[in-house]
């Protein structure tokens, strides 16, 4: 991605694609100090944007820094980077970390705050599972307890195990991994929330441990606004054969039916088809 033409949006101003680079010694390349955020415009509006940019201040904050901008500036320039690159559909990518500074060691208290934002057109994140229903692994790497590390942030440090679930599903030809808890719930995918059926009604993991994505939530006031009985609670994994349907919701993965998870199965039902069409209508709206 680094060898493109275009414009990011880098500490106040915009800059060469090319040139969006930052020192070997930045203090987040060492020890993950860096939250983001990843959003989707739809005809030249930001889903939720605003709930974005607050959440990647309090994703910063949760993680011991300050985004040095405020909503509205984050707000400006997401929209100035879109319109730089000429985008109205657009994957956006808003980072803050800490740089290179007085630092090097672990405390990075004198080191700048840095942010940027990146725009490019991002198909579908699952490809052609979207229609089809996407295959799961299974990872070995659990979502971690809220006392090893601040689970509701979107932080760098959280993604570590999801890159390495991820590798392992895609080696055995899967197109993501799912991921149980520290006390063996099942808790998501590495990038995307998840949803199961049953008898009519929507089971999906209660976000206490990861992040409660603004997809999701989304999701289950759609269910709602359906009439649609959603039960958010603790899932254990033998239940996974008696559901029906599942799907993953994410800002990249949108609404992705799921076709499999290691060796359950499950059909891409009508619901399933509902969701992921009501929510694309939505985001459009
Ligand atoms: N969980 C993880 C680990 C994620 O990376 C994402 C994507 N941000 C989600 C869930 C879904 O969050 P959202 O719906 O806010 O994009």
């Amino acid at each position: 991605y680094d060898d493109r033409d275009g414009k990011i949006w880098m500490d106040g101003k915009l800059v060469e694609w090319r040139d969006a680079n930052v020192h070997i010694l930045t203090h987040a390349l060492h020890y993950a100090s860096s939250v983001f955020e990843g959003e989707r415009a739809y005809n030249g509006k930001i889903f939720k944007s605003v709930e974005h940019s607050e959440r990647l201040q309090r994703s910063a904050k949760l993680i011991d820094f300050e985004v040095p901008y405020s909503v509205e500036e984050i707000e400006a320039a997401k929209y100035a980077t879109m319109e730089a690159n000429g985008l109205t559909d657009a994957y956006v990518r808003a980072v803050a970390w800490r740089g290179a500074g007085e630092d090097m060691g672990v405390a990075s208290a004198k080191n700048p705050v840095r942010f940027a934002v990146a725009a490019w057109e991002w198909g579908n994140y699952y490809g052609d599972a979207k229609f089809k229903g996407a295959k799961l692994d299974i990872s070995k790497w659990k979502r971690p307890s809220p006392e090893t590390i601040p689970c509701e942030a979107k932080a760098a440090g959280l993604y570590m195990i999801c890159t390495m679930s991820k590798h392992a599903a895609e080696a055995k030809g899967c197109s993501d991994a799912m991921m149980f808890d520290y006390r063996g719930y099942v808790a998501e995918a590495t990038g995307a929330n998840i949803f199961f059926v049953k008898n009519g009604e929507v089971h999906t993991p209660k976000a206490d441990c990861f992040l409660n994505g603004i997809t999701r939530q989304t999701v289950i006031g759609m269910l709602k606004e359906k009439g649609i009985t959603v039960n958010e609670r603790h899932i254990m994994p033998e239940e996974l054969e008696g559901f029906e349907q599942c799907w993953l919701t994410g800002t990249a993965a949108e609404v992705t039916p799921v076709g499999q998870i290691g060796d359950y199965n499950f059909e891409v039902g009508a619901l399933a088809r509902d969701i992921s069409e009501s929510y694309e209508k939505l985001v459009r709206s």
